[in-house]
């Protein structure tokens, strides 16, 4: 426990909260700050926070401020107290929260999130998994005040009550009008075998600095399950390219990813990086089913990216142990980035 609040001084000290603590007085402007992403490091999982920009000014239409959650990681218990290392303070209210597909190292953490926090807007692909956990965060989506929950993310909702936010990907996301937000893929009609292939794709540009966020998305069968060339992709990552990727226009082409299925040999095809063409390629994986591989590493290598992994600090410790360890924060004006690991050590 001491440890943790040395850590929360260190980092308050580091980076400082997104808003003062006290309302600024009359005629004076509120401190400005830039678009944060953090890609907290939750073990094998995923969860990302971003803070939209906030350009000081809370009289013009500038003014956003969203905090938003794509994913929670695994566990409903460990969630709140990493994002509380990481500046996510008690009170925040969670203006969107995505998640990506109905795997439990993807929406557990979602279920401690909606006990503890607010949440305006949840979106979720609509493929109805019939694990009992996820049941608890469809409910709790569901009786969450004052929100809405869009589930599936396009075409008809078949539960009464339901919206989804569109007919057609793309699909713009009001996140503020500094950024542009786009949904490029989602999709319920999977099985359980396939939840993968639903996952939400979502790019988000800040000016020069975009962003796409994969989910668990794949691009090609395991090395002995089937039809399997790094150079050929299938399944979401075809569409994408097929859909996004022409001689004039390429809308997958991205400052950092975020690595598809925790850095899996089914994902992240050679024509797919090729296409988004990333500088910062971060794995949000732990010590668990041997991800990421190394071959996913060396072809973001390959491609000039720098690689950034949740897990660099985790050989030789418990799956249990590693959360926590070695979140990564992107922090950007929209012209360029810093990116860092937090703690930095
Ligand atoms: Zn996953």
């Amino acid at each position: 426990m001491k440890k943790l609040w040395l850590f929360s001084l260190a980092f308050f000290v580091l980076l400082p909260p997104t808003f003062p603590l006290a309302a600024p007085a009359a005629g004076e402007r509120p401190e400005i700050t830039p678009l944060r992403v953090v890609f907290v490091d939750v073990g094998h999982g995923d969860c990302i926070w971003i803070r939209t920009p906030f350009d000081g000014d809370r009289t013009n239409d500038r003014y956003r401020g969203y905090n938003i959650i794509i994913d929670g990681g695994n566990s409903s218990q460990r969630i709140v107290p990493l994002l509380n290392q990481v500046g996510f303070r008690w009170g925040t209210v969670v203006d969107w929260m995505i998640l990506s597909h109905a795997h439990a190292d993807h929406y557990r953490g979602l279920i401690g999130i909606l006990r503890d926090f607010r949440v305006r807007r949840i979106v979720d692909p609509g493929y109805r998994s019939t694990a009992q956990a996820y049941s608890a965060f469809c409910w709790l989506s569901l009786i969450e005040p004052n929100s809405e929950f869009y589930s599936p993310v396009v075409g008809i909702a078949t539960i009464p009550g339901l919206n989804s936010l569109g007919e057609t990907i793309p699909l713009e996301l009001d996140w503020g009008e500094e950024l542009d937000v786009q949904i490029l893929h989602s999709n319920p009609a999977v099985t359980d075998d396939t939840i993968n292939l639903s996952s939400i794709v979502i790019r988000m540009a800040y000016d020069d600095v975009s962003f796409l966020f994969t989910g668990d998305i794949e691009g090609k069968y395991r090395p002995r399950g089937g039809f399997n060339d790094p150079d050929t992709p299938m399944f979401v990552e075809k569409f994408l390219l097929d859909r996004y990727v022409t001689e004039d226009n390429n809308l997958l082409q991205s400052t950092i990813i975020k690595v598809p299925h925790h850095g899996s040999e089914t994902s992240s095809t050679n024509p797919f990086i090729r296409a988004v063409a990333p500088s910062e390629a971060v794995i949000q994986s732990g010590n668990l089913h041997g991800l990421p591989d190394q071959s996913v590493v060396e072809r973001y290598e390959a491609h000039g990216a720098r690689v950034w992994r949740t897990d660099r600090l985790d050989a030789g410790k418990r799956s249990s142990e590693t959360p926590g360890t070695s979140h990564v924060i992107v922090v950007s004006d929209g012209t360029g980035y810093e990116i860092t690991y937090f703690p930095d050590n």
